[in-house]
């Protein structure tokens, strides 16, 4: 194993939400060996002359399977042309400081081995393989006259698959375990990006939720459902749902019982920024365009009821197809509400709680894998610069070795 000793680094400190002292940390392989210890003799040094040293980012809330806006292009595509779409997608997530993505639909086991195999150059992906939407629900991309028997569910580019009733529900869930994925998703509300399904329709049966409950109980993992509506998003609190995707119309009340469940929630806000500039053009269709007030007008307004009521939030954007290139706003939306410290962690700690990765992603400390990135400003003192890559992150570390590197705005080549 190769030691890597990156010296000149400060530090996030979250309890002074400023950074430290330069001090060294040194990885060894995939892993942080040491913090704040000389560098070992045989090391390869890195000074990074004061610049700040910090967890990679953590996307919560991605597709990287939605090529484009067009959801019905991305299902019919050959699923050979969809993975390298994919590639092309997280090669470009890892360039912005993203080593972990949680994939919220759409991506398989074959995309994860892929990065691990080294034939894409990408973020560490977390799975759950296709989200669950029953016959009508947000991903049932099929237009009402359209009788077609199935929406081309397992297509790679599609997000998600339609499944109805409480047995194949079940058997789906397995299905999706066994084939890798982490947790399992369910569109539980209605969406945006689909024609048929208003924002306050309730999808599924509390019996059909229940079950997909019990089988990602049943593998240790848990449930993560789309939801926008007040009362579908207490509905999935009190059937046992933990991760509660966009959740913009939330009240106080149900985030307060969201937070005593130890939920976690994951605002999304730039996917409807993204929409409301580009969707029209880009080809979202009337039902869909009339859909984006509804949840854009209430979104800075929930995160102020989460941040109250204590439910912990994860950062996620959403974005599909050409709308990826605005991903560097969430951090500016996100920051009209929240603190500097309470976004870094959404895009650190918390979401690496969700991708069951605790202790090992989305923190700087011994024993943890050496995902890392080195910024050349303080995000305590401006947090939105991490939505910046292309001036503020000169070097994207993951699994122990430099995968992206830009010269030093400052001066000098790192
Ligand atoms: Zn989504």
């Amino acid at each position: 194993m190769t030691a890597t000793a990156y010296t000149n680094a400060r530090l996030l400190d979250f309890e002074r939400e400023a950074l430290t002292a330069p001090t060294t940390v040194t990885t060894d392989g995939d892993t942080i060996a040491s913090i704040g210890q000389a560098a070992p003799a045989n090391a390869e040094i890195i000074d990074l002359g004061g610049q700040t040293l910090m967890p990679g980012l953590i996307d919560s809330h991605f597709h990287v399977v939605a090529h484009t806006l067009n959801l019905w292009s991305n299902a019919i595509a050959p699923d050979s042309l969809a993975a390298f779409r994919a590639g092309a997608v997280m090669e470009e997530l890892l360039t912005r400081g993203f080593t972990t993505v949680r994939d919220l639909g759409g991506a398989d086991l074959g995309l994860v081995r892929a990065v691990e195999d080294g034939y894409i150059d990408g973020p560490n992906l977390v799975i759950c393989g296709k989200g669950l939407s029953m016959t009508g629900g947000h991903t049932d991309l099929r237009e009402r006259t359209d009788i077609r028997p199935d929406a081309l569910g397992w297509r790679l580019g599609n997000m998600g698959i339609l499944v109805d009733g409480v047995d194949n529900v079940r058997a789906t869930c397995r299905k999706m375990l066994k084939e890798g994925a982490k947790f399992i998703k369910v569109m539980a509300n209605g969406g945006v990006s689909s024609p048929n399904d208003p924002i306050d329709s309730i999808q599924y049966s509390d019996a059909e939720i229940l079950a997909m409950v019990e089988e990602a109980k049943n593998a240790n993992t848990y449930v993560a459902a789309h939801v926008y509506h007040d009362a579908a998003i207490r509905r999935c609190v009190d059937l046992g749902v933990h991760s509660l995707e966009h959740c913009n119309l939330i009240t106080p009340e149900t985030a307060r019982r969201a937070a005593d469940a130890g939920c976690i929630a994951v605002p999304t806000l730039v996917a409807y920024e993204g929409l409301k500039l580009e969707g029209a053009a880009l080809g979202l269709g009337h039902a869909e365009q009339a859909k984006i007030d509804v949840v854009r007008d209430r979104g800075l307004e929930s995160l102020a009821i989460m941040r109250d009521a204590g439910l912990s939030m994860a950062f996620g954007t959403d974005l599909l197809g050409q709308l990826r290139k605005y991903g560097g706003m969430e951090f500016d939306l996100l920051a009209k509400v929240l603190t500097p410290a309470q976004i870094i962690r959404s895009a650190t700690e918390v979401g690496a709680r969700l991708c069951g990765l605790e202790g090992k992603a989305g923190t700087i400390k011994q024993g943890a894998r050496a995902d890392m990135i080195v910024v050349n400003a303080d995000p305590f003192a401006d947090v939105t610069i991490l939505g910046k890559p292309q001036t503020h992150i000169t070097r994207v570390i993951k699994s122990g070795r430099t995968v992206r590197e830009r010269a030093h705005p400052k001066g000098g080549h790192l």
